[in-house]
Formats: C-alpha cells, structure tokens, sequence
C-alpha cells in the first residue's frame, strides 16, 4: 500500500465522519490502546527551533508531549501528528520511546531534546503528517481549543 492508502484505511477504520470533535478523536485512540492518554504542554519550552512534539509511553499511559505555543493550529498539528502514529501503529516496535522518568522530573535541556523534530522524510513521519492534516480537515472550529484533555506543566 502506498502511503495514500495507508491513510486512508486509517481515517475510514477510525469511523468518525467527515466532521467530528477533538474529544471524539481522543476517546477513539484511547479506547482503540486500551491505555489512557494524556497529553502534555510544557510550559517553559517553546515552539521556535522546530521544537514540536513526542509521544512517550509508560506502562499505564500514552502520553503526548508539546511544546508550548500560543498558536492553537500549532498546538493541534504538533498532538495530531503524535496521534496520528499512534493510529497508524508506528509504535508496535522498536522505534517506539519508552520512559519510566516521571515527566516534571525531566531537566530542561532534555525535554527540549526530545521535543525535536525527528527526520520528516521517513515514510513513518510522512504517513503521520498526512493524517495529521486529515484529521485536522475533520476537526471543526473551536473544538480542540476547548478540548478538556490537556494539561501543562512548567
Ligand atoms: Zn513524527
């Protein structure tokens, strides 16, 4: 299947319509891992330097890192592309990042390593990217602005 493709199963296997709301897309991810999801702002790092976003797991939880932005569409992109690898499984192997380091516990300078933005050329980011902007096509207004599954730290 050719990255279109993948995309596409994708959005259709989630079956949320053409039109739907941040918290729907959450509730599906969530229940589809069987895992709570928690996504996470980190309120000294910002969105210059290309800084985005990263997915993190433990043994409980997904959790979704970003940097902080004053951007809501910046803020959507960077969670919706983390959500998006989720979706498409990307984390089934050994690409995945683990971490067992309670999150505030994190230097400074380390957060802001793992919020680089990791090589956008691969099939992986490129697939990721695409759902992103699907998902984003999908979402309406202010929907995500007022999601209440986000919190911060810092
Ligand atoms: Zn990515």
């Amino acid at each position: 299947m050719n990255i279109e493709q993948v995309v596409q199963t994708a959005v259709s296997d989630l079956a949320l319509g053409s039109v739907f709301t941040f918290d729907d897309l959450y509730g599906v991810v969530q229940q589809r891992r069987g895992r709570r999801l928690r996504i996470v702002e980190l309120a000294e790092i910002g969105d210059h330097d290309g800084l985005c976003a990263v997915w993190l797991t433990t043994d409980e939880d997904d959790i979704i890192i970003h940097a902080r932005t004053d951007s809501a569409l910046h803020r959507q992109q960077f969670v919706l592309h983390e959500l998006s690898h989720m979706i498409l499984g990307h984390c089934d192997g050994d690409e995945c990042t683990e971490t067992d380091v309670l999150l505030p516990d994190i230097p400074p300078h380390t957060r802001a390593r793992l919020l680089r933005r990791q090589d956008l050329d691969s099939d992986t980011e490129i697939a990721a990217e695409s759902l992103a902007d699907r998902l984003a096509a999908g979402i309406r207004g202010s929907a995500f602005a007022e999601s209440r599954y986000f919190e911060v730290f810092g």
